[in-house]
């Protein structure tokens, strides 16, 4: 049984040697009378708060791996064999796994079973699965868009933005989307339907780069990388504007969080600033799922991931989240396809 496990905690940028890869062992038959279920795991989702797991942690409301275990995270599985008879031999599942070839799980610990397979399977680690409920309750719930608003969504191209981008254009809003490359900036105006993007790397003045896209200013900014990004768009705000804050990828990695000087525009531009977890999005998925997926199969909402193929891939894909390797939600193929 293949696992990827944690070798020491990380400080500040993690690197593929705080991981390793090991032969653990697991008994492939469950004890008698367990409820319990034996997974065959198909996909991994690669996300970046797997990192702040790697620490111990200054966040409050994350835990923190144990040195030696494998990571755990979420993840498309295949049942081998339950315990529970809500789950038979062969069904798929998505929600909370760990990082090797099978794992044995609480059966309470299944997120979903899956009922749609005539989707990639491994969409269940990101447009239908957290990363997707993330920007339907993010954008829709906190950010509540109308029809001709400005919307600007960061690390655009993402698991989470890609879609935070596609809605917005579905409400009938301009959105203008930020990467960190020319080949992703492209991918937001040629694929994903944005109005405009840019490469933030390129930009020595955010702050006339946002002013130039948004003349009129931005009604909702979807946050998901904190920092001077944030800085430079509080000004460029507009009266009653909404920020959604996702996440703050920039600040992660830092011994010391970035200041952010410009905070003072919530008051007078009368600014809703909100932070969200996905868990407080869980009851909405069915409902989720009755919008997307018809988009899906009709191509009007459509998904790039990047796909590393093989367990032992792992590790240097999450690092990769932190430098913007990754185009699109990235995904660990457990098995080679
Ligand atoms: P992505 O697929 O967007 O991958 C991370 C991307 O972040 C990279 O590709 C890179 O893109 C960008 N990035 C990395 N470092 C920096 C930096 N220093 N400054 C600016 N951009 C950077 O990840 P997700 O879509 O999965 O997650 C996006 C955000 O949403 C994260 O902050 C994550 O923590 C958060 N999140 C929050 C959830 C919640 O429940 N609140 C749930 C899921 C995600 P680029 O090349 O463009 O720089």
């Amino acid at each position: 049984n293949k696992q990827v496990i944690l070798k020491n905690y990380v400080v500040c940028f993690p690197k593929e040697s705080d991981m390793n890869i090991v032969e653990g062992t697991i008994t492939l038959k469950l004890p008698e009378g367990s409820s319990d279920v034996l997974l065959k795991n198909l996909y991994l989702s690669c996300d970046p708060y797997l990192r702040l797991l790697m620490a111990k942690n200054r966040y409050v409301g994350f835990g923190t791996y144990t040195l030696h275990s494998p990571l755990a995270g979420n993840g498309v599985s295949q049942v081998v064999e339950s315990g529970n008879p809500d789950y038979k031999k062969g069904d798929l599942v998505w929600g909370p796994t760990k990082w090797e070839e099978y794992s044995l799980i609480p059966s309470s610990q299944i997120r979903f079973k899956i009922e749609h397979t005539d989707v990639p399977l491994s969409y269940y680690t990101g447009i239908l699965g957290m990363p997707g409920l993330t920007a339907y309750g993010g954008f829709f719930e906190f950010g509540s868009p109308k029809r001709g608003e400005n919307v600007f969504v960061s690390a655009a191209s993402g698991a989470v933005g890609q879609l935070v981008g596609q809605f917005a254009k579905l409400s009938g809003c301009y959105v203008v989307g930020s990467a960190g490359s020319k080949e992703k900036v492209d991918l937001l105006k040629n694929k994903l339907g944005f109005d405009e993007a840019f490469n933030y790397k390129e930009e020595s003045d955010l702050n006339a780069t946002l002013k130039r896209y948004f003349p009129e200013g931005i009604d909702i900014y979807f946050e998901n990388v904190g920092g001077k990004t944030l800085d430079a768009v509080l000004p460029n705000m507009r009266l009653h504007g909404r920020i959604p804050v996702c996440g703050m990828i920039s600040q992660y990695n830092l011994a010391e969080p970035e200041g952010v000087t410009n905070l003072a525009h919530l008051i007078f531009k009368r600014i809703k600033m909100e932070g969200f977890i996905v868990n407080d999005f869980y009851h909405l998925y069915p409902k989720f799922l009755e919008f997307v997926l018809p988009h899906i199969r009709e191509g009007k909402v459509v998904y790039v991931e990047d796909i590393a193929e093989g367990l032992e891939n792992g590790p240097a894909a999450l690092v990769g989240l932190f430098s913007g390797r990754n185009v699109g939600k990235q995904v660990i193929s457990v098995v080679r396809e």
